[in-house]
């Protein structure tokens, strides 16, 4: 019998999958100019007030509008905007103003868990690494991705559906996975539109590039775009 991996017994070599070329860097560099020149100041369209709302905002986003969210957190932010408020309001009060929101009693369990663990290890403060926010209950790289970007300031890549959409259709960060698509951005975007690039795809993508009909008839960057998605000449 043949000894594993000898020559008898190697597989044949996998067919190659190409995924789409990225663009030139000139190319990205004039779709970013176009979005800030439309968008000069994007900002999110999630609602709060301090770093601490906007990381129990963000998680609560996951697999809900920011509309739904908006909706049921005005109360709750109105009532805690820190962990010990938060924490003072109890799981069962928090599950009963965020019910409105998908999956609000798992999320209401992963709030209190997380104010815990900010007042226990953090000093009751958000920690401004990414270790630090992605050991914290209910927060994965996404999330932290956008309290990063958004809270401190640092130049990341939160990819959700929309950025992933966009990126793809544009060639900007051609990816499979949500991952591959946030290092291609890495690597793609110019660092003059690093820090808002996040809130250009995502807006791009929520009102103009739209999953099922987009309109590219008012697209500013139609001219440049070859997605097979593209609904005009
Ligand atoms: S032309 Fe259409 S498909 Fe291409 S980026 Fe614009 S909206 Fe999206």
């Amino acid at each position: 019998m043949p000894a594993p991996n000898s020559p008898k017994t190697r597989l044949p070599p996998r067919k190659r999958i190409t995924s789409a070329k990225a663009r030139s860097a000139a190319e990205i560099h004039e779709i970013f100019s176009r979005f800030r020149q439309a968008r000069p100041e994007p900002k999110g369209e999630l609602d709060y007030v301090n770093a601490f709302t906007l990381l129990v905002a963000v998680v609560l986003s996951a697999q809900a509008t920011d509309a739904g969210v908006n909706k049921a957190t005005k109360r709750l932010f109105s009532l805690a905007d820190t962990p010990q408020k938060m924490l003072a309001l109890g799981e069962e009060q928090v599950r009963e103003l965020i019910r409105t929101i998908g999956l609000y009693r798992t999320k209401a369990k992963n709030v209190i868990a997380l104010c815990e663990k900010l007042i226990a290890e953090f000093g009751g403060e958000v920690p401004t690494s990414r270790e630090a926010l992605e050991s914290l209950p209910g927060v994965g790289r996404k999330t932290a991705n956008v309290v990063l970007n958004i809270a401190f300031g640092e130049i990341t890549h939160a990819v959700d559906t929309h950025v992933f959409r966009v990126s793809n259709r544009l060639r900007i960060a051609p990816g499979k996975n949500v991952l591959q698509v946030e290092l291609g951005l890495e690597k793609a975007v110019p660092p003059e539109f690093g820090r808002h690039a996040h809130h250009w795809l995502i807006l791009h993508g929520r009102y103009t590039c739209k999953a099922l009909r987009p309109l590219c008839e008012t697209c500013v960057v139609a001219d440049l775009c070859d997605s097979p998605d593209k609904r005009v000449a």
